[in-house]
């Protein structure tokens, strides 16, 4: 059975029945998820993420979206609430700002990992016409957050995106960083086609863990773009079972277990986030 580490709810399909619904679908394939909050016209926040993971609480870990307009103390609110992680969507500058810093010790201090957008300017942002590459979103931001918290516990969201060799390298040098390899069909993105052909993969072949992100997981699949609601609905399931199949003819079963389930039990053993 997989663990996704990068699930949203969609907005428009969070009702209980509908979620129970995705929740019957998901377990199809897959253990559990990191169900991670996100504030913005496709995907819902903390109240709802929380509610959705007190209801199956088996099925989802909820991650906290962290608010940097908002003071630190947040960090300790989330985790008596119930939220045994934190996302980062932006820090309204680089990830890595001296003034995004004192989020990271809390979080380490707290003993709760944090999982980031990393790569491009996350989509769909209303006005902004696809995606773009940004420098508050490079990798390397992600070393610089270790070295100021090397005991805090990180995954970076979409590999790295655009910037998946930068990802690596950072990842290479921070221990406690792990990757989430999702956009497997982007020819530009951490995809399986560049990995194959990356020296220092094999390096890393305990640290990437596999996220749809979910109800993004349609563009895996060639849906069209710009994305809308009625994307949405495209089994997932069917996108873990082809993620799992490439992951095999690629780089082999070995490979696609590590992805697939090993490497989140790790992290998660590491973090305490699913004893
Ligand atoms: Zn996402």
């Amino acid at each position: 059975m997989y663990i996704d580490c990068h699930m949203h709810l969609a907005a428009g399909w969070s009702s209980p029945e509908q979620v129970e619904q995705l929740v019957a679908e998901y377990r199809q394939v897959v253990d559990h998820v990191w169900l991670l909050a996100v504030d913005g016209p496709y995907c819902l926040g903390n109240s709802a993420v929380l509610a959705a993971a007190q209801a199956h609480p088996d099925f989802f870990i909820p991650f906290a979206l962290l608010d940097f307009t908002h003071p630190v103390e947040q960090i300790n609110n989330y985790r008596d609430a119930g939220f045994r992680g934190l996302k980062v969507l932006s820090a309204g500058g680089p990830l890595g700002s001296e003034q995004a810093l004192p989020y990271y010790r809390e979080a380490e201090r707290l003993g709760m990992p944090v999982v980031l957008h990393t790569g491009s300017v996350p989509a769909p942002v209303p006005g902004l016409p696809g995606l773009g590459v940004s420098d508050d979103y490079h990798p390397v931001e992600l070393e610089r957050i270790a070295q100021a918290c090397p005991h805090l516990h990180m995954v970076a969201l979409h590999g790295g995106g655009f910037c998946w060799r930068e990802a690596l390298i950072a990842a290479h040098a921070a221990p406690n960083l792990f990757l989430c390899l999702g956009d497997f069909d982007s020819r530009e993105g951490m995809c399986l086609d560049n990995l194959a052909g990356w020296d220092l993969l094999g390096l890393l072949q305990e640290r990437i863990v596999a996220g749809l992100d979910y109800p993004f997981a349609a563009q895996l699949c060639g849906a069209p773009e710009p994305f809308t609601p009625s994307a949405f609905v495209l089994p997932a399931v069917d996108k873990l079972r082809l993620l799992a199949t490439r992951l095999t003819q690629r780089l082999g079963v070995a490979w696609r277990d590590a992805v697939m389930s090993e490497n989140a039990r790790r992290f998660e053993q590491r973090t305490g986030l699913h004893p």
